[in-house]
């Protein structure tokens, strides 16, 4: 299959806008720029088309996907009710980088919702996401447009990367401005619970909620038999080749760590530490500001394949706010292994 590759800058492109729901609508999957990672989107309602998205990334069956919506009305036929507690949730964060998870409705295939009762519902912000899915007419299912187990992809180049020969089209909308993918909430349950960290931080969350739980999947490893509440927690992720290590300890003492290593080894650092840095390396953002460091993890995670070296060395994050999403994307990438400096 030949992928092609069409530019998106506004709204008014109505013919490419067409063209990518077109494809939507006629069960073929097309990479969609969002506001946190590009996605990998199908047809929620069309079962074969769904089918073809697991097939594409190499997903495992029972990783449910997320279901996008272009207008808060749409989640009405999705959905078996929706509390007040989604209703205000939405009024706040929605368009945006969150992700509702509710009881679902028939209308959703057992293959989009990995076979649970529940379906993870979002609206995201990006105008020309929520044009296509409007003009679909459809909710559109997606996944990151990555492989499974790589680092999701933050512009069209890392989709192509991927995807190519995978998929008919992909709609290049620039770089996402979040960069790690949406907060997952389930309001299935007694108590609000924060499955994923994302572009939405736990503070804003519990603003507006009170009380929220934080899946204690977000910062450890979690067994392979272990039941979780969201499948893809277990999974290896956003891993790229080259083999990562997290370094956690203040600036002084991860350059001092950097200094004592042999080999050939690299540093994935902020760009306010470069001057001090001897090996070779890339930055992932600034080391005060956590939307920095998301906007630049998965490029960065990526880039680290072309340094050439055996192991890179990563700077440990902020853990509050936006960091708690940084830092649950590089735990993963990293598979878990921290060295305290
Ligand atoms: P991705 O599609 O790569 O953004 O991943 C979607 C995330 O949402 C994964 O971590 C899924 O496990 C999670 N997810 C999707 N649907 C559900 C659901 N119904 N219940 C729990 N987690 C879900
Ligand atoms: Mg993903």
């Amino acid at each position: 299959m030949k992928t092609q590759i069409i530019k998106i800058n506004s709204t008014i492109q109505k013919d490419e806008i067409k063209k990518a729901a077109d494809v939507l609508k006629n069960g073929g999957l097309v990479g969609i720029p969002t506001e946190t990672v590009y996605g990998l989107g199908a047809n929620a309602l069309d079962e074969e088309a769904v089918k073809s998205v697991f097939v594409a990334k190499g997903r495992p069956q029972d990783n449910p996907l997320i279901v996008h919506i272009s207008e808060f009305d749409e989640i009405y036929g999705l959905v078996k009710e929706v509390p007040e507690s989604a209703k205000k949730l939405a009024e706040k964060y929605w368009p945006g980088p969150m992700t509702i998870i509710l009881k679902k409705s028939d209308i959703i295939p057992s293959v989009v919702s990995a076979g649970l009762d529940t379906v993870a519902i979002r609206l995201p912000e990006h105008e020309i996401a929520r044009a296509i899915i409007r003009q679909a007419g459809v909710p559109i299912a997606a996944p990151s447009a990555n492989l499974s187990g790589s680092p999701s992809p933050t512009n069209a180049k890392c989709v192509y990367d991927d995807m190519n020969g995978r998929i008919p089209l992909i709609v290049d909308g620039g770089e996402c401005n979040v960069g790690v993918e949406s907060t997952v909430v389930t309001l299935v349950g007694d108590k609000p619970k924060i499955l994923r960290p994302g572009g939405v931080t736990p503070e804003q969350i519990i603003e507006v909620l009170g009380e929220t739980e934080i899946d204690k999947a977000v910062l450890n490893q979690i067994d392979k038999d272990e039941k979780v509440s969201s499948p893809g927690m277990k999974y290896k992720h956003y891993a790229p080749k080259t083999k990562i290590i997290i370094v956690r300890g203040d600036r002084e003492k991860y350059f001092d760590f950097l200094k004592n290593q042999t080999g050939n080894f690299g540093a994935l650092c902020f760009e306010d530490d470069v001057d001090e840095i001897k090996c070779k390396f890339v930055t992932y953002g600034i080391s005060t500001n956590s939307f920095s460091q998301s906007k630049n993890i998965f490029s960065a995670l990526r880039k680290a394949d072309s340094l050439g070296v055996d192991v890179v060395y990563a700077r440990y994050p902020y853990e509050d706010g936006m960091g708690l999403a940084v830092l649950n994307r590089l735990l993963r990438s990293a598979a878990f292994e921290v060295i305290e400096v």
